[in-house]
């Protein structure tokens, strides 16, 4: 319904505003307008309403009065006639009239019509005799006799006599002596002076006049008798009414027409339809007024809303005060409940982004962007220390220990650091790399010292739900400005720090030195020289005999690669490998070396085998197998005699595939050999997790097996071991007999060292084996 009003106002509301020139915008305004153009058109209808009925209520009171008045003058006429008759009766039955009528004395009746004419003040006093002659009180009289004589004969003796042009009311009184003798007629005229005097006696200003049938104009003659009309009159409209009066002559039709002025009663409501009047402007201002205010308390919270929210959507914080109106302040306060929520939403994926959701440190963005800072303000007194920490072996505990528990292990390390230094960002950056950031440093500091409590921190025992593990962690720091003036150098340095500390073995901590950069560079340009070198096939295999200590003979080679540098010389695996394992050259240069080393040995006789070493990187690729068949059938070489050399480490991560793979390279016939045994973390079990063909013991335990101690028992059983599981052992670096002698007691069954033989280029090998011979003292 309300929509409907609505649409309805819409359009005069739009020709209203372009016939004003306003426009209208806002809400508030457009509110206003509609409810006080809605209150105008009821008001106005209220008001029309009202004034027509108010019309219809004079109209009908003109019409009660009228008809009313009509009543009224008709009983002033009677009792006028009746005055008039009774005068006329006193002179009728005067003695002396009768007298002079009877003798025909003239003046005497003259003198007696006048004598009553002026005492009942009519305006004529006439004897109409039976023969129709009038004796008037009048000298002019304009009364016809003849015209009344037959209806007075009929006893009529009220009415309506014509005088002259004019019409006058008339009674008669029979004169009788005692015969009839005539008729005594009291005539008082109808003129407009008399009527109005008439009207005078009425309670309603009605105007009445009295005038032959004849003479009435078109439009009241067409009047029914009684009827009420209305008609247009000099002062506006009137109700009239005709009606008949007996008339006392014959061919006299006398009309009484009473009109009533319209305006006259509608004037006695003038108070009441002003005071209407003012009660609707009243209303319509009182109306505006209100829906000014209520346009107001809807349309200026909306409006604070909008600017709180522009200025929300602009970054400010902004809320809107709680007041108004229920729906209002349920508005503001949903409002502001949302600028809360969003508040806090927004701090939660702030704090996501950059924090770390295990340990809740800070995480790598946030590191870097503090170090920005800090980097930005230090100086010679305020200088920046960078640490970056690197857990030791961290991902063979995770596997030896679950995940759960290196979960634990990382949030510990955190926590520590955190409560030792508070005054530091302490941050995680990657898997098991934690940063540590301290700014502000005086130039009086000992970093020496500090890096010193971050060794003894890290480098300990830990216990993790009732479980104690040895921590250790690689330390690399770096101070700017003095070694980096920027935060990505200074990262860097602590990098190369770090990198130095790793290699230095197990829990160490290195500071940033020139020197580092330098090697880096080195390293740099030795990987630029790696790829051209394995673009241009520049490697070379070098074999180290596999001596059989049962047998007394070589029973095989290892490949060992060796890369002959155009300026740097002959440079060892060592300084290459890791380059190759880190940029993952090492898939294409052990790919080569397999084939290579299969090519080769192809030509040595037929119990000779060849080992060649597969990189934990290869063993990732599933490239591996398809690549060792292809050697073999390449070359021609019969799988028994390839021996893949694996170290300990292809078993962090996923062991379940590791071991896969391995079983689908020894289903190839291929032999499988675990390389640097006991460098590595938890051997053992790895044994029995598979059918190794052979076990290489470690340099570092043979050559400990010379300073006596533990290493004696530690190869025993290993070789006991492995013989329990059918597995062959070999002994690496013996580069003397008397090792040779103590491996033999303590169950190897293969050496390789300098004491068979330094690793030698390809074509060298034929030279060695007919001296299979070579006498080996074997006492
Ligand atoms: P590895 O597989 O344990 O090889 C034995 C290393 O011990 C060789 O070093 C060898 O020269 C050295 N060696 C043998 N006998 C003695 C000894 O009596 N005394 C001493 N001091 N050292 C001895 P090399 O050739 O420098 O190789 C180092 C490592 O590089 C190898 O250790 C192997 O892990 C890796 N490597 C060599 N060639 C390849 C290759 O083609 N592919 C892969 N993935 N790694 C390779
Ligand atoms: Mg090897
Ligand atoms: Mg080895």
């Amino acid at each position: 319904m309300k929509r409907s009003i609505v649409q309805a106002l819409d359009q005069p509301l739009r020709r209203l505003r372009k016939a004003i020139g306003v426009r209208v915008r806002s809400l508030g305004s457009r509110i206003a307008l509609l409810y006080v153009v809605l209150l105008a058109v009821v008001t106005t209808a209220t008001l029309i309403a009202a004034g027509s009925g108010v019309n219809t209520f004079a109209y009908e009171t003109a019409e009660r009065e009228l008809a009313a008045n009509s009543r009224v003058f008709d009983q002033i006429i009677a009792s006028r006639q009746r005055q008039m008759a009774d005068a006329g009766e006193v002179v009728a039955h005067d003695f002396g009239f009768r007298e002079a009528l009877a003798t025909g004395d003239a003046p005497t009746l003259v003198s007696a019509l006048q004598s009553l004419r002026d005492r009942a003040k009519v305006s004529e006093v006439a004897i109409v005799q039976l023969d129709g002659s009038v004796i008037s009180s009048n000298m002019a009289t304009t009364v016809k006799g003849t015209a009344m004589l037959s209806r007075l004969e009929n006893g009529a003796n009220r009415g309506v006599i014509r005088v002259g042009q004019a019409q006058a009311l008339g009674a008669a009184v029979p004169i009788e002596m005692p015969d009839l003798a005539g008729w005594l007629v009291l005539l008082n005229t109808l003129g407009p002076a008399d009527m109005a005097q008439l009207s005078g006696l009425s309670a309603a200003p009605i105007e009445a006049r009295v005038i032959e049938r004849a003479q009435l104009d078109g439009h009241l003659a067409s009047l029914q008798l009684g009827q009420i009309a209305e008609m247009e009159g000099r002062d506006g409209p009137r109700l009239v009414r005709v009606s008949a009066i007996p008339s006392l002559e014959d061919g006299n039709e006398p009309r009484l027409v009473m009109a009533h002025s319209l305006n006259s009663v509608l004037a006695r409501y003038f108070s009441l339809r002003l005071v209407l009047m003012l009660i609707g402007l009243f209303g319509l201002l009182a109306g505006a007024w209100a829906a000014v205010r209520l346009s107001r308390e809807i349309a200026r919270p909306l409006q604070l809303l909008a600017e709180a929210a522009r200025a929300y959507a602009g970054g400010a914080v902004a809320k809107v005060k709680v007041e108004g109106a229920m729906e209002v302040r349920s508005l503001a306060s949903s409002f502001n409940a949302m600028v809360d929520a969003v508040e806090e939403r927004e701090q939660q994926i702030m704090h996501a982004s950059l924090h770390d959701a295990l340990t809740g440190l800070p995480n790598r963005r946030f590191f870097i962007e503090k170090l920005d800072r800090a980097v930005a303000r230090q100086s010679g007194s305020h200088r920046t220390l960078v640490a970056f920490i690197d857990l030791d072996d961290f991902k063979a505990i995770n596997d030896a220990m679950g995940h759960p528990f290196g979960d634990g292990l990382l949030r510990i390390v955190g926590q520590t650091l955190q409560e030792r230094f508070p005054n530091a960002m302490v941050a995680r950056l990657g898997g098991d790399e934690f940063g540590l950031l301290l700014e502000g440093i005086e130039p009086a500091t000992d970093c020496t010292a500090l890096a010193r409590t971050l060794e003894t921190l890290l480098n300990r025992e830990l216990t993790i739900d009732g479980r104690s593990i040895a921590v250790s962690a690689s330390i690399g720091i770096a101070i700017g400005p003095q070694d980096a003036g920027s935060s990505d150098s200074l990262l860097k340095c602590s990098d190369l720090a770090l990198l130095r500390a790793r290699n230095e073995g197990k829990g160490a901590c290195h500071f940033f030195e020139p020197e580092l950069d330098a090697e880096a560079s080195r390293r740099r340009h030795l990987e630029i020289d790696l790829r051209r070198a394995i673009r241009d096939g520049d490697f070379e295999l070098y074999f180290q005999p596999l001596f059989s200590i049962s047998e007394n003979r070589i029973k095989g080679f290892e490949a060992l690669m060796r890369w002959p540098h155009k300026e740097h010389g002959m440079i060892g695996p060592a300084t290459f490998i890791p380059i190759a394992e880190e940029t993952g050259l090492i898939v294409q240069l052990g790919e080569w070396a397999l084939r290579d080393a299969c090519r080769q040995a192809a030509q040595w006789p037929e119990d000779i085998s060849v080992a060649v070493n597969i990189s934990p990187r290869q063993l990732m690729t599933d490239g591996l197998a398809p690549c060792i068949a292809q050697a073999l059938a390449q070359s021609g070489l019969s799988a028994s005699r390839l021996e893949l050399e694996i170290t300990e480490s292809v078993f962090i991560g996923n062991v379940d595939k590791t071991l896969k793979l391995l079983h689908s390279l020894q289903a190839l016939g291929v032999r499988v050999a675990l390389d640097d045994f006991g460098t590595g973390y938890s051997s053992l079990s790895y044994l029995r997790s598979f059918p190794f063909n052979k076990i290489k013991i470690d340099q570092s335990f043979v050559r400990a097996l010379e300073e006596g101690g533990s290493a004696h028992a530690i190869v025993r059983a290993i070789t006991t071991l492995a013989d329990a599981l059918g597995m062959e052992t070999l002994a690496e670096g013996v580069e003397t007999q008397a090792l040779m002698d103590i491996l033999r007691h303590e169950g190897c069954d293969m050496i390789q060292g300098y004491l068979i033989g330094r690793p030698v280029p390809g074509e060298q090998v034929q030279r060695l084996l007919p001296s299979q011979q070579k006498t080996v003292s074997l006492s």
